[in-house]
């Protein structure tokens, strides 16, 4: 199939790109690595009147360490996290997720302003900025904000961000010697959408743990946190933390929801085990 009739405008800036789309009142998308928006737009799922190609906009990518906190600009691509030594040394869980996240055809493309604004819920790094306490960058026509990860996945494919707004980049804090990180997924073939994965981050002093955020995908509408088994696996043993676990994951095409509880429980364990080691 082939994709509706549509515009094409390249921004030359973000305030260009925020005009573009208040002049198309909810019918423009921004276009950054095209690889979810045109399987979308050749199966008519969606159908804009108008792409605002955002890849021309000086400073929309990049990865900068300052402060204790590592910001990537939306407009990066996965590939350039996948071999950033500041992404490797700073930001463990995300070099751990970059593996996960489709194939190099893909993350030579894709961005990651792309994956958390479409928010697919089977997607590594809207789980991975929630692990990591991140928040982002929203520019709109009255100005930026800022919105928690926490804040920003509403629902299923939907997120803080209005008709006529732009991520511009993400921010979150860098890993310390105490920075512990856990990562793993079960999809039916390496670079697939997971079936189940969780992304997890806490802070390690010998075998205790604290401030621990495991964070679960492909269960549900958004990232989901599993604030319980959080609490269990801080304060017990890992067999309590799956005690724990109260996820209700529904059913989709590749699991049913019974399968991915109990998946869920198999990634907890290897998880905890990554988390109980410390960084060398
Ligand atoms: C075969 C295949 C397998 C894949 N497997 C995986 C996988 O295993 N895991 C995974 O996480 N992803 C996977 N993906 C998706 C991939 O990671 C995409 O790169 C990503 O979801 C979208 O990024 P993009 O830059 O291509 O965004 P686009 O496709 O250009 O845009 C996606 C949506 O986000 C909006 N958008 C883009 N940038 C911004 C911005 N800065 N501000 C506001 N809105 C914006 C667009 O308007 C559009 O609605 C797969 C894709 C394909 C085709």
């Amino acid at each position: 199939m082939k994709p509706a009739p549509f515009a094409y405008a390249k921004a030359r800036s973000l305030d260009d790109a925020i005009r573009l789309l208040g002049e198309h009142k909810g019918e423009a998308k921004l276009l950054a690595g095209g690889q979810s928006l045109i399987a979308t737009l050749n199966m008519r799922l969606s159908h804009p009147s108008l792409l605002v190609d955002i890849n021309g906009i000086a400073g929309l990518s990049g990865i900068s360490v300052k402060d204790g906190m590592v910001e990537i600009g939306a407009l990066t691509r996965h590939v350039a996290l996948e071999r950033s030594s500041d992404i490797a040394k700073h930001a463990p869980l995300i070099a751990k997720a970059m593996p996960h996240i489709a194939h190099p055809a893909i993350r030579n493309r894709g961005t990651i302003g792309g994956s958390l604004s479409y928010a697919d819920p089977a997607a590594e790094l809207p789980a991975c900025l929630v692990a990591l306490d991140g928040e982002m960058d929203i520019v709109g026509a009255t100005g930026k904000r800022v919105v928690k990860a926490d804040d920003f996945f509403k629902g299923l494919f939907e997120t803080a961000l209005g008709a006529n707004d732009v991520l511009s980049a993400v921010r979150f804090p860098a890993a310390t010697a105490e920075t512990r990180v856990g990562f793993a997924e079960l999809a039916r073939r390496h670079g697939d959408y997971a079936i189940v994965g969780l992304a997890a981050s806490a802070k390690g002093s010998g075998k205790a743990l604290s401030d621990v955020r495991l964070v679960y995908f492909g269960v549900g509408e958004t990232p989901v946190r599993a604030r319980k088994s959080e609490d269990a696996l801080a304060t017990g043993s890992v067999d309590d933390a799956v005690k724990a676990l109260d996820l209700e994951p529904t059913s989709d095409i590749q699991a049913t929801g019974d399968v991915k509880k109990h998946l869920a429980g198999v990634l907890l364990r290897r998880v905890a085990a990554q988390l109980a080691e410390a960084r060398s």
